[in-house]
């Protein structure tokens, strides 16, 4: 504990008017009985002018709503309580006003209070504006599942595609068809017309299935020059015709020929990687029956 004789009472008002993040005084109800703090204008509007205001005067009902909620379970536990969440500008009515504002996130670490203020418990209820590190937080998990040179998802994102695809069907036997294809003799295409063309055929063939398939299917790059998709809710006698159709699109956009094994889902399967070997399998034979071909896997 700070030894408070050293400071007067307005130096103590200073100090707390001095801190960089704003530190809110909350009463059970949803009053805002005061404000401490908030100087880093690179973050935060001037609240001032929410205190002897209430949760619901200047937000929408479902966020005060959720505010609330928040300062009970910290008053609940007795205990620090941190909570994240994002506001826009225009959220919170009477703050920032000039002009359409990005929203903000922010760590809220709500703390209890001994002492009751205006006759109610209360919270100290601190700010911290992360809106940075979330936006890195979204950048990087979207990289990690990404793949750079196609833009399509990659094989760690369609791995656990396919994982809650499977819980789906193994629970409520939602059916799941995947198509693995592979573009044939893309050797050829890198040897003789370079490497460059070689990665042209992939992001044309990319932007085939991005453009051919249903929003609720899923492309994805395992790697090289093979290809996975995952078609949710479609049975194998309704998935070879899009595969088909995918076939014949990449093969008129790229040039080159495409060949792919179709498996569906199976009552019996451990897990989705019986199903990638079922497709996998039928892959192998439309290479060896002469490629440019769709092959289905048929049984279990
Ligand atoms: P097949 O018809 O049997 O599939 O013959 P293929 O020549 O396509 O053989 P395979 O699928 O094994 O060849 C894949 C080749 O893809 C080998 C590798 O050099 C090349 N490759 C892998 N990744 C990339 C990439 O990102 N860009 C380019 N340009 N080539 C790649
Ligand atoms: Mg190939």
């Amino acid at each position: 504990m700070a030894d408070l004789s050293l400071f007067s009472n307005e130096q103590i008002a200073a100090l707390l008017a001095a801190l960089p993040d704003p530190a809110f005084i909350l009463t059970r109800s949803g009053r805002y009985a005061a404000l401490f703090g908030g100087t880093d204008t690179r973050y935060y509007h001037d609240g001032s002018s929410l205190v002897g205001k209430s949760l619901n005067d200047v937000l929408q009902p479902a966020k005060a709503a959720w505010f609330q909620a928040q300062i009970a379970i910290a008053l609940a536990s007795r205990g620090l309580h941190v909570v994240e969440y994002e506001l826009a500008a225009d959220d919170v009515k009477g703050v920032g006003g000039a002009g359409p504002m990005e929203a903000i996130w922010f760590e809220g670490r709500v703390q209890p209070l001994e002492h009751a203020v205006m006759g109610e418990d209360a919270v100290l209820w601190v700010a911290s504006n992360i809106t940075a590190s979330k936006k890195l937080e979204g950048l990087l998990r979207m990289q990690s599942e990404t793949d750079a040179l196609s833009g399509l998802a990659n094989r760690r994102k369609l791995m656990t595609s396919l994982t809650e695809h499977f819980e789906l069907f193994a629970r409520y036997k939602t059916p799941a068809s995947v198509l693995i294809f592979d573009i044939d003799h893309f050797k050829i295409i890198n040897d003789q017309h370079g490497h460059l063309a070689g990665d042209k055929a992939i992001t044309v063939t990319a932007d085939v299935c991005r453009r051919e398939l249903r929003a609720t299917d899923f492309p994805a790059r395992l790697g090289g020059d093979e290809f996975v998709v995952l078609m949710p809710h479609t049975k194998g006698e309704m998935a070879l015709p899009i595969a088909e159709r995918l076939r014949l699109r990449i093969a008129e956009q790229t040039g080159a020929t495409i060949s792919g094994g179709l498996g569906e889902m199976t009552p019996g399967d451990l897990s989705y990687e019986d199903l990638l070997k079922r497709a996998d399998d039928a892959l192998y034979r439309a290479k060896r029956d002469g490629r440019n071909r769709i092959v289905r896997h048929q049984g279990a």
